[in-house]
């Protein structure tokens, strides 16, 4: 089937998962909105790099997604540039490692507003005019962890659940509209997001840094291995291909087989 060229939007995209799909996007010609609270210099390397893989345009439109503004006007700003978006990931998402009686107020409400709110946000904004044209694809980018819980993680797991339960909701919603909602729930993928919980791994867990990689990390996952972003880009292509036209409202594991005990 010949994929037609798309607009995309992926938020946190210029690292990890979301830089990984962005790459797969790019190299598939669509026109691709990149993401996240870098400066446009910090990130100029990456836009021109994406930008020679594919004949499409490959736009930055840093935004900080913690705050309510900024995150209620990206999606609205990627129309105005591109005219629409058509691939919609929710990607941004961010970590904080505490037990609960010291978890900072702060990080929880950032981790709801980066992860959760800013999902709800981008939908609302690109989701109208999908439906107008009676075709679109929404992956949220949930984990492992919106399906099971680890201890010392309550923001996180709490938003990556709730965002399962948006991802079922606006699917439903949409079901009927030529727009699939689906979240991808990966297990641990090496990416700075996890280099940069080892050390507070370590402390609530008593562990040195190599033992958490093995035995927190490394342990819930049945291959042993971290996953790889690009196993992820291929599966977020997937999603977006008409092949997978019936596949919605679902939470698509990619996780070394961790979610099947
Ligand atoms: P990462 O740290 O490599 O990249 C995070 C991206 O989000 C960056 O582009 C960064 O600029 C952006 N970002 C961070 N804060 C932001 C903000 N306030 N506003 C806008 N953008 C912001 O992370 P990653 O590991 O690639 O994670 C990407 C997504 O995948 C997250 O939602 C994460 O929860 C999820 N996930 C990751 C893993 C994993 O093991 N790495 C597992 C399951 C799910």
């Amino acid at each position: 089937m010949v994929q037609s060229r798309r607009v995309a939007l992926v938020t946190g995209s210029t690292s990890g998962i979301g830089l990984a799909i962005a790459h797969k996007f790019a190299s598939m010609g669509h026109d691709v909105a990149l993401n996240g609270i870098e400066s446009d210099a910090d990130v100029a390397g990456i836009v021109q790099e994406l930008n020679g893989l594919g004949d499409g345009r490959v736009v930055y439109f840093g935004a900080d997604l913690a705050d309510q503004a900024a995150s209620e006007a990206l999606a609205d700003t990627v129309i105005a540039k591109f005219g629409r978006i058509d691939l919609l990931v929710n990607n941004a998402g961010i970590q904080k490692v505490a037990p609960i009686e010291e978890f900072p107020t702060g990080d929880w409400n950032r981790i709801v507003a980066v992860s959760l709110d800013s999902a709800f946000h981008a939908i609302r904004s690109a989701l109208p005019g999908m439906v107008e044209r009676g075709w679109g694809r929404i992956i949220n980018i949930a984990s492992a962890h919106g399906l099971r819980a680890s201890p010392f993680k309550s923001a996180y797991v709490a938003t990556k659940h709730a965002v399962v339960g948006l991802t079922r909701t606006v699917a439903l919603e949409a079901a009927e509209k030529g727009v699939t909602v689906n979240a991808i729930c990966p297990g641990y993928v090496w990416t700075p997001l996890v280099a940069a919980q080892v050390k507070d791994q370590a402390r609530v867990h008593g562990l040195s840094e190599e033992e958490v990689v093995r035995k927190v990390m490394l342990a819930p996952q049945p291959t042993r291995q971290f996953v790889q972003p690009e196993e992820i880009a291929e599966l977020a292509a997937y999603l977006c291909s008409d092949w997978a036209r019936s596949i919605t409202g679902s939470t698509i594991s990619i996780d070394g087989g961790w979610t099947a005990k």
